[in-house]
């Protein structure tokens, strides 16, 4: 993820192995947990450093606008959860709450007033949605350059062809946690349960460029636990609280639990961790485990919105002078006229997809 100068931030240089930093896993008796608030807070710190050179040098704190639309129960988690991660590391969090009868056509003029906003880096819309609003109309309204989760058709396209767009944050944490706590993917019998465009498709793409041999179950797969079993690595991303049970898992197993359920007052994971903890080698905590890297890795996301959208206003402002046209700070972006979509398509066909 490096910018223009081919620099990269600390904050999205690629993980370090775990052997050479601070341990990302807390042994307890049973399992090794794969705790993600240590990588987190790892990632934070260099967040913290390199929001504040960005500010010195572009004089802004960049914005994160996070639109929510009615009131969903592990949304209203995640979103507190992402705010609180902005204020730690200095940046400005907006939050937009929309009533639950919005109509398609109000949703989109909000999301186009954080478009064009020069302040607002970047843009997530919380999911789900309510059932009158097309997803599809949400998510091509999205600035692709703003959309820091990756949900946008351009970023999704990127990611399935090896570029380097903006991933799907939670997909990514999935993967990060196995890697920055040293297990190795490559030609491991990969298993993600679950297929949703935002973390198990993600996932399993990522998987596979990881070299996991992955498959994909989902909600009309027979026979879960035939699949699970077989399982080497085991990403769960299904919704359903207490999902996968120890019996359908193989001893030794490694297993990421990504799910967030709201049960009562407890939150739970897509994995019942009681009958699984014997059998695994390794499994993430809920809360504690996918989501704090979760947060963390979008504001990297963020970060390198913010530092693409000024450089390329900042270009735009010199081309402007050079015509003797007026360019206000962060107009190219808001205006379209010279946009990062360009910068980032083109920096994308420098790339060379891996896979
Ligand atoms: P989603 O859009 O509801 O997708 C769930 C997926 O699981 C679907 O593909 C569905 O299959 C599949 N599924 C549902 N029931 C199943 C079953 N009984 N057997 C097999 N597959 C089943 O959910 P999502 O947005 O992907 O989120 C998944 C979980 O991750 C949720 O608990 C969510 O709260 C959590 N989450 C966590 C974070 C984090 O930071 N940790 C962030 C975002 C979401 P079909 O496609 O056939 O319907």
């Amino acid at each position: 993820m490096s910018d223009h100068r081919g620099v990269t931030p600390a904050a999205t240089r690629p993980a370090a192995p775990v052997a050479t930093t601070a341990p990302a896993t807390t042994t307890v008796e049973g399992p090794r947990l794969l705790a993600g608030s240590p990588i987190a807070a790892q990632i934070r710190a260099g967040l913290t450093a390199d929001f504040a050179a960005f500010k010195e040098r572009w004089g802004y704190v960049p914005t994160l606008a996070v639109v929510l639309v009615g009131a969903d129960a592990p949304s209203a988690v995640y979103l507190r959860q992402i705010l609180r991660t902005c204020q730690k590391v200095g940046v400005q969090g907006r939050l937009i709450e929309i009533g639950s009868d919005v109509t398609p056509d109000a949703l989109c003029n909000e999301i186009e007033r954080l478009n064009v906003d020069p302040a607002v880096a970047g843009i997530i819309v919380q999911m789900p949605l309510p059932a009158q609003i097309p997803l599809r109309t949400v998510i091509d309204s999205i600035d692709p350059t703003k959309d820091i989760d990756g949900i946008h058709p351009r970023n999704a396209g990127l990611l399935s062809l090896g570029y380097d767009g903006f991933l799907p944050a939670t997909a990514q944490a999935a993967v990060e946690i196995l890697k920055r706590s040293g297990i190795e993917i490559a030609g491991k019998r990969v298993v993600v349960v679950g297929r949703s465009n935002v973390v198990g498709k993600p996932a399993a793409l990522l998987l596979l460029r990881e070299h996991g041999t992955v498959s994909v179950l989902h909600s009309k797969t027979r026979d879960l636990g035939r699949h699970t079993r077989d399982a080497e690595i085991l990403i769960v991303a299904a919704g359903k609280a207490g999902l996968v049970t120890g019996e359908m898992l193989s001893p030794g197993v490694v297993v990421v639990d990504v799910g967030i359920n709201v049960v009562g007052d407890k939150l739970l994971g897509d994995v019942d961790f009681e009958s699984a903890k014997g059998v695994v080698s390794a499994i993430t905590p809920v809360p504690g485990g996918v989501g704090p890297l979760t947060n963390a890795l979008l504001l990297t996301h963020l970060l390198r919105a913010a530092t693409d959208q000024a450089e390329c206003s900042a270009a735009a402002a010199k081309g402007a002078a050079a015509t003797g046209a007026a360019t206000a700070p962060g107009a190219a972006t808001a205006t379209g006229a010279v946009t990062a979509k360009d910068a980032a398509a083109a920096r994308g066909a420098d790339r060379r997809a891996p896979r």
